[in-house]
């Protein structure tokens, strides 16, 4: 038979997926407490799925306009701008999109031609690298500097006649780093001096538990940005597939072509409850955002005085744990916690070298579990 496409080829399943798989298969001498899942232990607020429902039962379940019902556009160009005071046509700079993913998808598509590079900072979420590839185009990561923080002061050695854009997550999963100012300042003047575009993945803009900085703050690179966003991680609808990208003109148009021919639109009852979302109380995010921090001190002053360090985080709700004291092989690390801990985590490596010695916890599971988890640790390893 012939072979399928060769961009397949170089493309890995993802990490967490799969140890999440590894976790189902059983045969674990400890009942495993699962920290793998890269999404909120809570469920969406009532008054957003009612929203979904009322707009069920009203009939709104047609296609909707292609770059998303006008009304989430100037709720999305509003939050910008009452949270970021940063002004946007709701009509020509946003686009809604089947979840963030997607709409990440489609920008790296929009900007990469077979060959070109895009920078990326080690550790980072495992998509983007097979986004990139996937387009024909080349992951450049530049590595790590100690307790993984993104190394700025290299990034001018990964830029070639061929770099087309960087690639800012902030904050960061898997390790809650956020960016400082002058660290994005830095940034967006190299991508001015190198005529670059930036792609700023913000995701998690909502759960920090510190200064964060929007990179749609600065005007220098208004030409230049495109700001992915979405719904699954502050209002915990990862099921509801919704997110929206936010930039100049001239991309989103683009993008909006690739949009059209590959999903036409977004969800319909996703859109009419990511408008409440927005439009409704932010109690819960802010409720969600607090359970988050309490579960980061919890476990930073747990495993201290613990043969296992944890990078604390400054937003999202994960957290890189130190296992290098397990003595295993880079790549064995998840799998050696899980064995002698009972413990599911995503090993390090899937998020570059740096993070070699690493794993991520994903701290979406009560007080209770986690106590749990830091009492294991900090017990004798008994495999
Ligand atoms: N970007 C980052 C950094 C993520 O961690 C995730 C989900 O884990 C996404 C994007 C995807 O979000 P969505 O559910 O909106 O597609």
């Amino acid at each position: 038979m012939k072979l399928l496409a060769h961009r397949l080829e170089h493309i890995m399943p993802s990490a967490s997926m799969s140890m999440a798989q590894r976790v189902i298969e059983g045969g674990h001498t400890k009942k495993v407490i699962d920290l793998t899942w890269g999404q909120p232990d809570f469920d969406t607020p009532d008054h957003i799925k009612k929203a979904a429902f009322d707009a069920i039962l009203s009939g709104r379940n047609g296609y909707t306009v292609s770059s998303g019902i006008p009304e989430l556009r100037v709720a999305i160009s509003d939050f910008y701008k009452s949270r970021y005071g940063v002004s946007s046509d709701p009509m020509k700079e946003i686009i809604v999109t089947p979840g963030t993913k997607q709409g990440l998808m489609y920008l790296v598509q929009a900007i990469v031609n077979p060959g070109d590079e895009i920078i990326l900072f080690e550790p980072c979420w495992l998509s983007y690298r097979d986004m990139i590839l996937l387009n024909g185009g080349l992951p450049r990561f530049v590595p790590a500097g100690k307790k993984l923080k993104p190394d700025i002061s290299r990034i001018e050695d990964f830029i070639s006649v061929k770099t087309k854009a960087i690639l800012i997550n902030n904050p960061i999963n898997p390790s809650g780093y956020i960016f400082s100012r002058s660290e994005l300042e830095f940034i967006t003047g190299l991508a001015e001096k190198h005529d670059l575009y930036i792609i700023a993945d913000e995701i998690y803009d909502r759960i920090v538990f510190t200064e964060f900085i929007s990179l749609s703050k600065f005007e220098n690179i208004r030409d230049r940005l495109i700001v992915a966003n979405g719904f699954s991680k502050a209002y915990a609808m990862t099921g509801w597939r919704i997110g929206y990208l936010l930039g100049h003109e001239r991309i989103i148009s683009k993008v909006s072509l690739i949009h059209q021919h590959t999903a036409t639109c977004a969800a319909a009852a996703s859109q009419y409850a990511a408008l409440v979302a927005l439009r409704g109380s932010q109690d819960s995010v802010a409720a969600m955002t607090k359970t988050y921090k309490e579960r980061r001190d919890f476990m930073v002053s747990g495993l201290r005085d613990t043969p296992f360090t944890l990078v604390q985080p400054d937003g999202t709700f994960y957290a890189m744990l130190d296992v290098s004291s397990l003595g295993v092989r880079p790549g064995e690390n998840a799998e050696a916690l899980l064995r002698a801990y009972g413990i599911a985590s995503v090993d390090g490596i899937s998020y570059g070298q740096s993070a070699k010695d690493y794993v991520r916890l994903s701290l979406t599971k009560d007080k209770k579990q986690l106590a749990e988890v830091v009492e294991r640790l900090r017990s004798v390893r008994n495999a």
